[in-house]
């Protein structure tokens, strides 16, 4: 791959930049680009460009909308191969799972189109009592004016599109600001963005120090801030976001519960995907694995001698399916945590060695299970974000259930079971976005209600959803 440097988008024209960042291949250590470093002042315009344009955008026709979406996808889509060895490249994304992503983020902005066409609103009859006979009431959804996006490095194009598709679908302008480990993609979903004559000025996408972000968060031009990344970072952001909206999409250490209903061999594969895709560098990766003590070490073997077989190490290559982690400081905190359980009384049932790159960085993590882990250790409570699951045995459902809620996070879990009663009792009593009966927790598809309950988050995604967050209701009542 040859190496590019890309520049900016500031109100929808390519500028060049000063400064820049360099991105390397996370497999390779080779430099695959360049990106163009935003400044204050550049900033600054593209939040002006942002604002200047809402008028225009609001009211851009449907068929503008829809088509410029359609247009987006058939542009990425005409470069699939192009975007996937990139996104392989910067996120160090075993090229199978890159080319998943590319079909994801296609199916988003689709998506995204259709929605467009079903903006619409409701009539309420309002004559509920006497003094209102003869008024009716009609509610749109107008969007909110300019967005704020800020997107991390895992999912570098799919998480970039589930902002910036639904704001064109509805409306509204935005300036997003990549991940600055990851921010090729983005820019390069920029080049098709350029080709679609969209409304002058309507959006930005340049890559920022994060010292220079400020004005993304605190400025009130901004009417929503959508965020993507650590619950850290999040929560933070939104205690300084003044009175913007915002959504946030954080965190998870996702449950999946096992019980003695259930095709333990089914569950185990689908776990190991879940558990080991992409370095478990996903929200939704199967972190805490809960089993009935009856098929306890039946799902151990399965799942051991699954996660030994996993394919690791270089990214190029088809059958890979962990590859290192983003960079040496995640995997070196990932090894200390392992450690920390070790001590604590763990066994590492499989993996969790540290290992280098081609180009040296030692980034890449085994495949772990462990078990015995206690409770209070952070593979058990925080977000480990590595390819780690932890076993714990249970031995009533109610156990398991109360398990999964004692987290501080609650993105979505699964259960594997035959018993349709218990799989109400998971939905109505885990506090979660969502359950997946008979499936794993990181299972998504995008048109569909994504987001997180306590530390994970505020807000859903999924363009339909992202749009009532991107929008407000405006009633309009008629005397008469
Ligand atoms: P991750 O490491 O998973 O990408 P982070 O929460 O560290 O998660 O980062 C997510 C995004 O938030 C990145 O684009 C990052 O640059 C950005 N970010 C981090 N800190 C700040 C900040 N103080 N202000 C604005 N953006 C930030």
């Amino acid at each position: 791959m040859t190496t590019r440097s890309f520049g900016m988008f500031i109100g929808g024209e390519a500028v060049a930049g000063g400064r820049s960042l360099e991105v390397l291949d996370k497999w390779t250590g080779a430099v695959v680009g360049h990106a163009a470093l935003g400044s204050a002042e550049e900033l600054e315009q593209a939040i002006a460009a942002a604002v200047g344009a809402e008028p225009e955008m609001a009211g851009l026709a449907i068929h503008r909308r829809r088509d410029a979406l359609l247009g987006l996808a058939d542009g990425i889509g005409s470069r699939r191969d192009e975007f996937a060895e990139m996104l392989r490249a910067e996120a160090g994304k075993p090229i199978t799972a890159a080319r998943g992503e590319v079909e994801r983020t296609i199916v988003t902005i689709r998506s995204a189109a259709g929605e467009a066409e079903r903006l619409g609103g409701e009539v309420l009859a309002l004559d509920t009592e006497a003094r209102s006979e003869g008024y009716v009431g009609m509610v749109k959804r107008v969007p909110v004016g300019a967005c704020s996006f800020i997107t991390p490095f895992n999912f570098p194009l799919n998480l970039v599109a589930h902002k910036i598709a639904p704001a064109i679908a509805c409306g509204c302008p935005f300036v997003l600001k990549p991940a600055e480990r990851t921010p090729l993609t983005a820019l390069m979903i920029g080049e098709e963005l350029a080709k679609l004559g969209l409304p002058a000025g309507s959006w930005s996408i340049l890559a920022l120090d994060v010292g220079d972000a400020g004005p993304l968060v605190g400025d009130d031009r901004f009417k929503l801030l959508s965020f993507t990344g650590s619950q850290t970072v999040g929560w933070a952001l939104k205690a300084k976001a003044g009175k913007k909206k915002v959504a946030l999409e954080l965190g998870g250490n996702a449950a999946c519960v096992v019980d003695e209903s259930a095709d333990v061999d089914d569950a185990a594969e689908r776990i190991v995907v879940g558990g080991y895709g992409y370095s478990g560098q996903s929200c939704i990766s199967v972190q805490r694995v809960l089993v009935h003590e009856s098929r306890y070490d039946e799902l151990r073997e399965a799942m051991v001698g699954r996660v030994s077989e996993l394919a690791h190490g270089d990214t190029r290559d088809a059958e890979t399916v962990v590859g290192p982690l983003i960079d040496e400081a995640a995997a070196a905190r990932v090894e200390a945590w392992i450690e920390e359980a070790r001590a604590g009384g763990a066994s590492v049932l499989c993996g969790g060695t540290r290992e280098a790159t081609a180009g040296g960085a030692r980034s890449l993590v085994r495949g772990a299970v462990l078990a015995g882990v206690a409770p209070d250790a952070r593979l058990a409570c925080d977000e480990v974000f590595g390819p780690v699951t932890v076993l714990e045995r249970f031995g009533s459902f109610d156990e398991a259930l109360e398990r999964v809620n004692d987290s501080d996070f609650g993105l979505q879990a699964g259960v594997f079971t035959r018993d349709i009663g218990r799989s109400h009792a998971a939905w109505d009593r885990l506090r979660v976005g969502a359950v997946l009966i008979n499936e794993i927790p990181s299972w998504r598809v995008d048109p569909m209600p994504y987001g997180g309950v306590k530390d994970s988050g505020l807000g859903r995604e999924g363009p339909r959803y992202a749009i009532e967050e991107m929008t407000e209701r405006r009633m309009m009542v008629v005397r008469g």
